[in-house]
């Protein structure tokens, strides 16, 4: 059974979705208006796995994502550069979701933009209105906190703690805290509504794409930890106050910063690197390992040293599963006296590497299992005491282990001779242009090679 820390209870649970074995999953994609850093890869690479286990554990996930795809920040970076803020979204949105496709983050079966759903956002608006949670001003329509007594639940306020420190610069709001379901706007991008042309608050795309896709009550809300306050917060007043029903999602999720030096990584602070940036550092698969291997929920700081770490962890798996295939290719023997308490040390592993998943999906505590399980099968390897079947066995349960994660754990041989082959083909093209002295472009591959850790020698 699936444990999940749930933000709302700030408790673990038994996961246990609302409909048999079908999951709903939404997390909140990102404001497209630059390119994303790793702090956001964090996020989505975590939400990745838990989609990907929860999947292997036999469920049905549907995985909706939104993408902010109007709002202040993307139309102050249009103007800053002269571009069509949509424009300017699209563009972003196309680079984040190859950023997401190179880092293997693949599970989403649905990026939902909030410019694609103005129709449901001001059907809610207008439910929320009939309802009088909601009302109209001269700036927009506003989400009346006051009529919405749980508001605070999920990050554990109440509302006169939060209204001690807030002032309301905006004398037309009943409440400082009430927030924009619509902001009236001519001068920027808009769309026509009931209350004159303008455009969504933030809050309320999220809920009118959950309900359009979900209804009104679902499993997993996830997002980073700043989410909560005040993004969340107002997920569940809209939704709970617009369809009178609660909870509006059973598990609340949210992953830690990934900060530097002790400070969250964002555009803000201008302490960030790209995805971009770090992919052309390190291949993506290390920069996954290096998140899982801390906990989900935990902050993980950002360091060279820890990304090596990772990489060298990394190598001792690949390198384990190149020296099964060479044995295998070996004369060692099919089976031998050792067999059963190898076969014993894989179910130990797998119950401890299944154990520490379904506790919160805490891969460290996994990965660590794997470890452990690594240097005992070197070890036996060195003394020489495996057989092929049981390797066989090894072999199989380190990729079932990678599909899991999303790493490929083990090469297959048909990728691994395609690779030697293309080795081969671009050896060969560069000493044909070396007969020709294009001495540039025989320089670029081999160059290129190189950085792959393929070193040619010439011969002359
Ligand atoms: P944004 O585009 O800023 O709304 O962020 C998109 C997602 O990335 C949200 O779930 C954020 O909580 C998350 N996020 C942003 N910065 C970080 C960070 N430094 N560490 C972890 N998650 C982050």
């Amino acid at each position: 059974m699936i444990k999940v820390y749930n933000t709302l209870t700030r408790k673990k649970e038994l996961f246990k979705p609302r409909q048999g074995n079908r999951v709903k999953l939404f997390v909140c994609g990102p404001t497209v208006y630059d390119n994303s850093h790793i702090g956001h890869a964090r996020t989505y690479i975590s939400f990745d796995v838990i989609a990907r286990y929860l999947k292997y554990k036999g469920y049905s996930v549907f995985y909706l994502q939104n993408i902010t795809d109007v709002d202040d920040k993307i139309i102050k970076r249009a103007s800053e550069t002269g571009k069509d803020p949509l424009e300017l979204a699209r563009e972003f949105e196309a680079k984040y979701i190859e950023d997401m496709e190179t880092l293997g983050v693949e599970n989403v079966n649905l990026y939902a933009r909030a410019t694609e759903h103005i129709p449901e956002i001001i059907a809610q608006i207008e439910t929320l209105i009939d309802k009088g949670f909601a009302y109209e001003t001269e700036s927009g329509v506003y989400f009346d906190e006051s009529k919405f007594p749980d508001f605070g639940k999920l990050s554990n306020r109440n509302l006169e703690d939060l209204n001690v420190h807030r002032i309301n610069p905006d004398t037309s709001k009943r409440n400082p805290g009430d927030f924009a379901l619509w902001k009236k706007k001519d001068d920027e991008p808009n769309w026509d509504s009931p209350w004159g042309p303008g455009r969504p608050g933030w809050h309320i795309e999220d809920t009118a794409i959950t309900e359009e896709y979900f209804g009104p009550q679902y499993d997993i809300h996830g997002g980073g930890l700043d989410l909560i306050f005040p993004h969340h917060e107002a997920e569940i007043a809209q939704m709970e106050s617009a369809s009178g029903k609660k909870p509006m999602v059973r598990y609340w999720m949210h992953t830690g910063f990934l900060n530097v030096k002790g400070e969250k990584m964002s555009k803000s602070l201008g302490n960030f690197i790209t995805i971009k940036d770090l992919l052309e550092e390190y291949p993506p698969e290390v920069f996954r390992f290096f998140v899982l291997s801390t906990h989900y929920r935990s902050p993980i700081d950002f360091s060279q040293e820890i990304l090596e770490q990772s990489q060298s962890g990394l190598k001792r798996i690949y390198k384990l599963t190149e020296t099964i295939e060479d044995l295998l290719e070996s004369d060692i023997p099919e089976n031998n006296s050792h067999d059963l308490k190898h076969q014993e040390l894989i179910q130990e592993t797998r119950k401890n590497f299944f154990e520490a998943m379904d506790n919160d999906f805490n891969t460290p505590l996994a990965l660590s299992s794997i470890f452990d399980f690594i240097r005992e099968i070197n070890r036996d390897i060195n003394e020489s005491n495996v057989s092929k079947s049981i390797l066989t066995d090894v072999r199989e349960f380190i990729n079932e282990i990678g599909n899991i994660l999303g790493f490929d754990f083990v090469l297959n041989k048909s990728q691994a001779d395609v690779s030697d082959d293309l080795v081969h083909i671009l050896t060969d093209v560069r000493e044909k242009l070396r007969e020709k002295k294009e001495y540039e472009l025989s320089d670029e591959i081999r160059s290129r090679l190189k950085d792959l850790d393929i070193v040619i020698e010439d011969r002359n």
